[in-house]
């Protein structure tokens, strides 16, 4: 690895201060004065100023720039630079941040791809694999529609007897009895393996399950796409290339998707960056990414526990180059699941124009060890404190109801975020949601 984005301690646990010509820990790098020349290949502080300027004024930039830009622009300039992005693209509607209100629904944990940074799976042969049956999936979709929500994510491991079929009949089953819930779910990966269990191809496990009810694929599994990093934390996973090209698939059949990338694993600065460009590229021939979100690593209860995690100043780097760099693509979500709600809430001035979800269960991440909890209300104060007006979305990020008012704020104390993930020891089930209290 020739950039580590954690710099190591050196041997005997003190820690020295970083190379004049390197960032330090955390993403926050010193810039170049102006009138010094450019130590250890660092462009100047002018040079970057030029290309923040060209970025915030709609130019597109490079790959190499957007390097130099999140490695060494100042914080605050870059957020500034990618808030003007985001005003501009949402002229008229600048004032607002959008939230939705969804479910995760895991339908097994039982996983034959052994991701390393997973805390969810198990093996095939464990006493410890479980399977929501349809009635309990159906039952999670009747309380999602009773508390507002309008989208669930299906999410679960890649079961060595799940092809197309399994899906076929779930999507199906969901849409008979709920037609008002979208259905945003899976990804590339999935698509890869149930096609490969059911000995079809892509395209036509793709328009199968689209058929029976998918409606857009919610982009997991991207991980990190650059060979290197992905292959250190997913060796089983299919190629970033792969993903991608199943993706482009998806597109090209009618099924949008949004674009996610883990950031923490131990990848380095330009691999970040790497993986931002292979989206970029597929999304000049598609179009068909409607968001990015980068989420962070979670370090409990995986292989790769403790190895590394990205600070909140790496996150809020990553979503302001992301609304630089990614020009093509519309929405830029701020996560606050895995950073915190003061690291979302600030997102919203670093490029984002969403804050991501009341997400009603979430057991995928809260097993590696995210521990933020929120509520509609809370949600909503963020946004507000945040000096936006909120605004509920649907999957297509229409505005299903913009709260100018806050007399009218929405206050049912049931809408809360994985209010009883199965994660959670001792989960604070609310006690009118039976099946939740039922885990
Ligand atoms: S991340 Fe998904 S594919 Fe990887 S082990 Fe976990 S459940 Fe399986």
């Amino acid at each position: 690895m020739s950039e580590q984005t954690l710099p190591q301690p050196p041997a005997g646990g003190t820690p020295t201060p970083p190379a004049a010509s390197q960032p330090p820990a955390g993403g926050t790098p010193t810039p170049p004065a102006a009138s010094q020349p450019p130590a250890g290949g660092a462009p100047t502080a002018t040079d970057l100023q030029a290309v923040l300027d060209r970025a915030a004024a709609g130019g597109r930039i490079t790959p190499e720039e957007a390097l130099d830009l999140y490695r060494w622009a100042p914080l605050h300039a870059l957020g500034s630079a990618a808030d003007a992005v985001r005003r501009r693209r949402y002229a008229g509607v600048e004032h607002i941040a959008t939230y939705i209100i969804e479910r995760n629904i895991n339908y097994t944990n039982v996983c034959v791809t052994a991701c390393k940074f997973c805390a969810f799976y198990v093996p095939p042969k464990s006493d410890k694999g479980w399977s929501r049956d349809l009635d309990e999936i159906l039952r999670r979709c009747a309380e999602t529609v009773e508390l507002g929500g309008t989208q669930i994510m299906f999410q679960g491991g890649h079961h060595p007897d799940y092809g197309v079929e399994y899906y076929e009949r779930a999507f199906s089953a969901i849409k008979a009895e709920f037609p008002q819930l979208v259905i945003h779910s899976l990804g590339a990966s999935e698509v890869e393996h149930m096609s490969r269990i059911s000995g079809v191809s892509i395209e036509e496990a793709i328009t199968r399950i689209h058929k029976a009810g998918l409606d857009s694929f919610a982009g997991a599994g991207a991980e990190l796409l650059p060979e290197r990093p992905r292959k250190a934390i997913a060796p089983l996973k299919e190629s970033g290339e792969r993903w991608l090209e199943i993706m482009e698939a998806a597109h090209g059949l009618g099924v949008e998707s949004t674009s996610t990338m883990l950031m923490g694993t131990g990848e380095t600065n330009a691999e970040r960056i790497e993986h931002l460009r292979m989206i970029r590229d597929v999304q000049d021939r598609t179009g068909g990414f409607r968001a990015f979100i980068p989420y962070t690593y979670q370090p409990q209860n995986n292989h790769l526990k403790g190895s590394t995690q990205a600070t909140v100043f790496e996150y809020l780097r990553m979503i302001a180059i992301a609304r630089l760099f990614l020009d093509n693509v519309a929405h830029i979500q701020g996560s606050w699941l895995t950073t915190g709600k003061e690291a979302g809430q600030l997102s919203l001035h670093y490029g984002a124009d969403d804050l991501g979800s009341v997400m009603l269960e979430e057991n995928v991440v809260s097993m590696a060890g995210a521990k933020h909890r929120s509520n509609l209300t809370e949600l909503i104060h963020l946004i507000r404190a945040a000096d936006r007006v909120p605004a509920q979305r649907s999957t297509t990020y229409e505005h299903l109801r913009v709260l100018v008012d806050p007399a009218n704020d929405p206050v049912d104390p049931r809408v809360a975020s994985h209010i009883a993930s199965t994660a959670i020891e001792g989960g604070t089930a609310h006690p009118e949601l039976k099946i939740l209290s039922a885990n």
